[in-house]
């Protein structure tokens, strides 16, 4: 839902009581999942009641400087939110409030708890306090520990293929311009599909191997197996190839939508409309549907442990937009 649904929803359920103890905001991190931390707490702690953006209170909480709300970020170094931002959160949370009304902890990236910090965490979930509210901000909720996502409402926020911005960002470039990606990356041996393919393959690459590195950085001061570190890494990478893939597909399922002449405001990428009106022009319908079909195959093979060269090779030239 986009950020004024889930506001409204939020918001609603405050007025009649029935806020929940934790919500998980599935999306966007630092965009739309701050954003909507930021207004549905005004709307907690607003000095007239209804979030109004112009009090004390409402510009405490978008200064993030209000006595009653705690943001927890991972720590810069090892990206991890520490068992001891844990502990000063359940200290934090422990106590009365200081100005007598609610009280709110918002953790940015949950899916970045390390394993002492989410049991610590649970505990204090499991063990709620009257008042106390808990915002999940996480683009990942999926490698968050089942027992806390159990306790807490999700919230799925639009433009959340659980895919990390930036990972988006550089996809639509490649799937947009392939020639000038491949270049751009060094990896300019080819054209056309070929290109594509190429790119696709090396972006993955790259992302595959910084997972590793910070795995490998993050475990540094715990004391990990290696292989436990691979298989972390193991984890996230699949996530986000996943996320590459679901991309993929709502890239295509777009162009086949305008191919169809489907209506433009149900088009996911709403931001390259134009592009994707080009695009469909180009296209007819049998060949629209039909690179839906190779983006969830192509899917599929990944998942069976195909590998990813292989697949794209194959499964890209399908792709060409003549
Ligand atoms: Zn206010």
């Amino acid at each position: 839902m986009t950020t004024d649904e889930a506001f409204q929803r939020l918001a609603a359920a405050h007025q009649s009581h029935r806020f929940a103890q934790g919500y998980i905001f599935a999306g966007p991190v630092q965009t739309s999942g701050a954003n909507l931390a930021v207004r549905i707490l005004q709307v907690l702690f607003c000095d007239s009641g209804d979030g109004c953006g112009r009090c004390v209170n409402c510009n405490k909480i978008e200064q993030r400087t209000h006595p009653d709300v705690l943001w927890v970020e991972p720590q810069k170094r090892s990206r991890i939110i520490s068992i001891d931002q844990i502990r000063k959160l359940q200290v934090r949370m422990a106590q009365t409030s200081l100005e007598g009304g609610w009280k709110c902890a918002v953790l940015v990236g949950a899916d970045r708890l390390g394993p002492e910090a989410s049991n610590a965490f649970l505990k204090t979930l499991e063990e709620p306090t009257p008042n106390t509210v808990f915002l999940l901000l996480s683009e990942n909720p999926q490698l968050m520990l089942t027992t806390i996502r159990s306790r807490c409402q999700m919230i799925s926020l639009d433009g959340s293929t659980h895919l990390p911005e930036a990972v988006e960002r550089e996809l639509l470039d490649i799937l947009l311009d392939p020639d000038v990606a491949a270049v751009q990356a060094a990896r300019g041996r080819f054209t056309g599909s070929f290109a594509l393919s190429e790119a696709l393959t090396g972006m993955l690459k790259q992302i595959k191997d910084g997972i590793e590195n910070q795995e490998a950085d993050r475990s540094d001061s715990d004391d990990v197996e290696s292989d436990v570190i691979k298989a972390r890494a193991s984890v996230r990478y699949r996530e986000i190839r996943s996320g590459i893939m679901r991309s993929m597909g709502l890239w295509y399922r777009d162009i086949m939508v305008l191919a169809c002449h489907g209506d433009e405001a149900s088009v996911h990428y709403q931001d390259f409309l134009p592009q994707i009106r080009a695009l469909a022009a180009r296209s007819n319908v049998a060949n629209s549907v039909r690179r839906v079909r190779v983006v969830e195959h192509m899917h599929e093979q990944m998942e069976r442990n195909l590998q990813e060269g292989v697949v794209f090779d194959s499964g890209v030239p399908l792709l060409q937009i003549a």
